[in-house]
């Protein structure tokens, strides 16, 4: 029986027999932090305490940075193909230790077990291979320059880099910052999400058993007003990778100009639109996409194609066809090995888009869901729900609701569609659904965000760039592009002549 077909039960003794440990990872080891806090890390499958998580301070903050700071030098004198070897190992060990990894994910997380067995687990492990395959495959430049000298354009790593990064994919982002700065030659200080803190302490130490050397790789754990902002202001953390809310990047940006401007990769909040023209030619597909589009992983992903305008024409069909497709993301245990979204992150987190919910009913109307389950004695799991009836300006299509909440809108003309999406502060993703080719490229171009998918929905791959416009940041996760987050170019010239 391979791991997806593993049942409810299984899933659950092998939850059991888990030996979680939540202490922080620095210098190679595991640490208990210098004031001995910890909190909880509670299931919102269950509301169960899986282990005792330490609250790392100040202290602790320096203790990573001055960890990191010391492995910085051999590690980035060492030769790229060494640093490949190393992170393929992890990627070996990841891979050897996949379901432990998927298991931990879905107790901190409440992603369901099909989920991260077949995406979250298997795309960090895809991610970090990419990287470490780059890492020896890169070269510098030798630009145009009078003749009697050289000059020589080489990539330098920056340092020490903090990555500070959210609860919604926590393995999978946190490899997104640490594969391409770690291949590049720098060290890192990670601090997790205070709720999923696990699978990455977990994947520290297995990187430690691949042969990373000490202070490389570090992870701090605790709250992001404490831990998050002493490595936001420290003066010896070079450059800061962020995914996380927009209001929290306002805060690392102030921290940066107080302290050392360190370097910022800001991957912030969305508010997504999906626009499906009437001359899609396959609308069942389409909607099938837009449930993905606005329900996977329970809606919380920052680019959740949240608003979904449709062309009048086809409005109502594609409402039914939709209201079909969301089903298969109708609340479920987690653990079952089935289809089904899993809990939201927490029971507080539902409470509040649960909330735009009510406001939804009260200024329009429900198309759809708009119920909380109670699962596993939980009640963290709520159904993908459909707004209507609310006009183009009100805050339910402006505001990110991170959670399993769409609107749905009609438009008459493309213009008048183009404008509603990109009528938002946000600019991280947009789909458009059309069978016209010139529409596709004119519409595509139209949009303000940093991906755009034509007849489907939140394409992603490892090899193309993924951020934002406007509000949703800058900077690129994924691709080659990611190098320039945790690289600067250096110029030698020689003269000879
Ligand atoms: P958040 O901004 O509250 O927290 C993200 C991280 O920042 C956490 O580790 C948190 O501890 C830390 N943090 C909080 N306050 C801090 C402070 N004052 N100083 C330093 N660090 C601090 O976001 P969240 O609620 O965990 O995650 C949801 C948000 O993340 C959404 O806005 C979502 O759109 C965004 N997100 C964006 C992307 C992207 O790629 N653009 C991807 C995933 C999530």
């Amino acid at each position: 029986m391979n791991s997806t077909t593993m049942i409810s039960s299984d899933w659950q003794s092998r939850a059991d027999a888990l030996a979680i440990d939540g202490r922080a990872f620095v210098d190679g080891r595991r640490v208990s932090g210098s004031e001995r806090l910890t909190r909880p890390a509670v299931s919102p499958i269950d509301g169960r305490a899986l282990a005792e998580l330490t609250s790392c301070g100040r202290a602790d903050v320096d203790t990573a940075v001055a960890a990191a700071r010391r492995a910085f030098p051999a590690w980035s004198r060492r030769a790229a193909v060494e640093r490949k070897e190393s992170l393929l190992a992890l990627a070996a060990l990841m891979e050897r230790h996949a379901d432990e990894l998927a298991l931990l994910e879905t107790l901190d997380s409440g992603k369901p077990i099909l989920q991260t067995t077949t995406v979250d687990v298997p795309g960090a492990i895809s991610t970090l291979r990419w990287y470490a395959e780059a890492a020896d495959k890169q070269g510098g430049e030798l630009p145009a320059v009078p003749s009697g000298a050289i000059a020589l354009v080489t990539r330098e790593p920056l340092g020490v880099v903090a990555a500070i990064v959210p609860w919604n994919f926590p393995l999978e982002i946190a490899v997104w910052k640490l594969a391409p700065a770690l291949a590049a030659g720098n060290t890192m200080v990670l601090k997790p999400a205070e709720q999923t803190s696990l699978s990455v302490l977990r994947l520290a130490e297995l990187a430690a058993e691949a042969g990373l050397p000490d202070g490389v790789l570090n992870i701090v754990t605790g709250s992001g007003r404490e831990v998050g902002a002493a490595l936001a202001n420290h003066m010896d953390v070079d450059a800061l990778a962020f995914t996380g809310s927009t209001a929290v990047s306002r805060t690392l940006l102030e921290a940066s100009a107080r302290s050392n401007l360190k370097r910022l990769s800001l991957e912030a909040g969305g508010k997504s639109s999906n626009v499906i023209f009437a001359d899609t030619a396959d609308l069942p597909l389409a909607a099938a996409k837009a449930a993905f589009g606005a329900f996977y992983n329970q809606g919380q992903v920052c680019s959740a194609n949240s608003r979904i305008l449709v062309q009048r024409q086809v409005h109502d069909e594609f409402a039914a066809l939709l209201a079909d497709a969301a089903s298969a993301y109708a609340p479920a245990d987690p653990l079952s090995g089935g289809e089904g979204n899993g809990a939201l992150i927490s029971s507080t987190h539902t409470h509040d888009v649960e909330a735009w919910v009510t406001r939804g009913r009260t200024d329009g109307e429900v198309l759809f869901g708009g119920g909380r389950r109670i699962i596993r004695g939980s009640d963290a799991y709520l159904e993908p729900t459909l707004l209507g009836g609310l006009s183009a300006d009100h805050a339910v299509h402006r505001e990110e609701i991170f959670g399993p909440v769409a609107v749905l809108h009609a438009f008459d003309t493309e213009a008048e569609a183009v404008a509603m999406a990109n009528a938002t502060d946000y600019g991280l993703a947009a789909s458009v659904w059309t069978s016209d080719l010139s529409r596709a490229h004119r519409v595509a171009g139209d949009l303000l965000a940093g991906t755009v998918s034509v007849n489907t929905v939140d394409a992603l791959g490892n090899t193309t760039p993924f951020g934002g416009f406007k509000q949703s940041g800058f900077g690129r996760d994924l691709s080659l592009h990611a190098f320039d987050n945790y690289t600067a170019p250096k110029t030698t010239w020689i003269q000879f002549g």
